[in-house]
Formats: structure tokens, C-alpha cells, sequence
């Protein structure tokens, strides 16, 4: 079963499994494909909404 899921950084679809990091973000979840865009969203979330 694949789920898949979209980096809001980089605009990537991909399965959920492969996901290097969840955040919780104003009661939403986001997941990312590297640990690079996960650090990008924390410096400017509002850049990425
Ligand atoms: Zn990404």
C-alpha cells in the first residue's frame, strides 16, 4: 500500500515510508523527503504554505 505524500519544499510526491522527517505545523503534517528541506521550511515556513 503506498501513500503517498508531498514535500512542501521542494513540491516532491513521494510514498509516506520514505519520509525523513514529520512536523507538525499549525495542526497540519508535513513530510519531507530530505533532511535538507525540513531545515529549509523551519528557517521560512511561511514561504512554504
Ligand atoms: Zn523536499
Amino acid at each position: 500500500m503506498s501513500d503517498f505524500v508531498l514535500d512542501p519544499v521542494c513540491e516532491m510526491r513521494f510514498p509516506k515510508m520514505y519520509a525523513v522527517a514529520v512536523e507538525e505545523y499549525e495542526g497540519a503534517l508535513l513530510y519531507f523527503f530530505t533532511e535538507r528541506c525540513r531545515k529549509e521550511f523551519q528557517a521560512r515556513p511561511q514561504a512554504y504554505l
